[in-house]
């Protein structure tokens, strides 16, 4: 293609569309990024875990320079009904390892500084503008349409997050139903440093990510989560949109009871809450994935739907900034060989393949299917749960029965057979 206006275009000014303008800036090509919001962050919401490793491979500084909130060093999950909680604390120090550890992060911070390394290895941004359509040319991509403005590139990074309809455009994939998108609502409430590390227990400058099950989405598939910052705590659900739209409860009332709930409510007391989000979430897997090249394109992050929901961990922004700097450098390299077609993007997909993104999306495959189908994990189980754990801990002066005879009459509630089914599924799955 003759008399590009630019090297390259990407879509979206998240974690694929920065690192992959970065990739292609620090390379030396023009590069071009439209972001709809006003600002970098403006319209994206994660929990807030980012596990550091990928953005490691980009930025070997990134430990000193980005604006990471907490160094994780609790892990916890739980399992909630309305009136109790269990609760797994899990700590180690090897989480503390470099390369091994995870923080917790505010998009609204995280996602300037990603823009500001992009920009400043020559990066191009304009903000406040949504690309409304491709433009193509003999069935290949060759530039955006965003108003009035027609702006041509000789490769195209659609790094706009999930419910792209410009994926759609540009490889003739199908949107996801609505079995296979979850929602997710957010609030950040602010609090004092020191009052955080004193209700999750930890040192100074650490913190808990802590994800729950059951009561958190009234028994509907999906989950609670809760990050802490450095001086306030993300707290917020994933519900699936199809379960919800069946179920009574719409999901801003699931949020406010979650935190009102007893075990809830004490961590959060007194805070004020300062950010309210809601975001789609692809919860499919790799079904779900569309084809990740074409000619003239190629598509990194949500946009590719890249994020892994395992119920006790959510990953989709190292998936993001891996699959960002592939494309990023792929298609430089494509633009140094003059040739952008599809035949000689395909390498993207090879270096996905080799590297974690595809290998944990296809080890995890059979994840969605699993939790989707398994809605005793989400009502039942916790319940169950409790009634071991009343059985174990309640004294009220009546003869205590034998720990078995208990087990046995909670378990009877769920079914041995759906109990041992269940476990066997869950552990084919993972
Ligand atoms: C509730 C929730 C909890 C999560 N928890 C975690 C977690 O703890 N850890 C984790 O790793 N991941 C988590 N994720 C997933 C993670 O946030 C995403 O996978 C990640 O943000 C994807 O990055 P991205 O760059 O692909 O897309 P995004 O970050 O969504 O960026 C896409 C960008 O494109 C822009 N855009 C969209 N359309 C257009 C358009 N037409 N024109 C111009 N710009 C456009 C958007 O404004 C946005 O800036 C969570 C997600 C949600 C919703």
């Amino acid at each position: 293609m003759a008399d590009c206006d630019f090297d390259a275009i990407v879509v979206g000014a998240g974690c694929a569309g920065s690192v992959a303008a970065y990739e292609l800036a620090k390379a030396g090509k023009s590069v071009l990024v439209v972001e709809r919001g006003n600002s970098a962050g403006a319209k994206n919401m994660t929990g807030g875990r980012l596990y550091a490793h990928a953005l490691k491979e980009v930025f070997p500084d990134c430990y000193t320079e980005a604006p990471f909130e907490r160094r994780i060093t609790h892990e916890r999950i739980s399992m909630m009904t309305p009136n109790s909680n269990m609760t797994i604390d899990f700590g180690s120090t090897e989480m503390e390892v470099a390369g091994q550890e995870s923080y917790s992060v505010l998009r609204a911070d995280f996602d300037p500084w990603l823009a500001g390394k992009a920009e400043d290895a020559g990066a191009e941004f304009i903000y406040g503008i949504a690309v409304e359509s491709l433009l193509m040319e003999d069935g290949r991509v060759k530039g955006i349409k965003a108003g009035e403005d027609e702006i041509t590139a000789e490769v195209v990074l659609l790094c706009d997050g999930v419910n792209s309809l410009l994926t759609e455009a540009a490889v003739g994939y199908k949107r996801p139903d609505a079995s296979q998108i979850a929602v997710g609502i957010k609030q950040v409430i602010a609090l004092p440093a020191g009052t955080i590390e004193d209700r999750v227990l930890a040192a100074e400058g650490d913190g808990a990510a802590w994800l729950f099950v059951g009561d958190c989405t009234r028994g509907r598939v999906g989950g609670g989560f809760m990050y802490t910052n450095k001086e306030s705590i993300s707290l917020g659900l994933v519900a699936t949109i199809s379960d919800v739209a069946a179920g009574p409860v719409p999901v801003y009332q699931m949020l406010e009871d979650f935190k009102n709930h007893p075990s809830v409510a004490p961590l959060i007391k007194g805070g004020k809450v300062v950010e309210h989000s809601g975001h789609m979430v692809p919860e499919g897997g790799l079904s779900m994935m569309p084809p990740l090249c074409a000619d003239g394109v190629l598509i990194a992050g949500e946009s590719a739907m890249m994020c892994l929901n395992l119920g006790y961990m959510v990953r989709g922004m190292d998936f993001a900034i891996a699959a960002g700097q592939h494309a990023g450098r792929t298609a430089a390299e494509a633009l140094a060989a003059g040739d952008t077609s599809k035949v000689a993007l395909a390498s993207y997909q090879k270096a996905l393949e080799e590297n974690f993104v595809l290998k944990d999306l296809r080890q995890f495959s059979k994840f969605p299917h699993f939790m989707e189908n398994c809605t005793r994990l989400f009502n039942e189980y916790p319940v169950l749960t409790r009634e071991l754990m009343n059985g174990m801990f309640i004294v009220d002066g009546s003869p205590m029965k034998p720990l078995k005879q208990q087990g046995l009459a909670a378990v009877k509630n769920v079914g041995i057979f759906n109990l041992v089914g269940d476990a066997m599924k869950g552990m084919k799955a993972l």
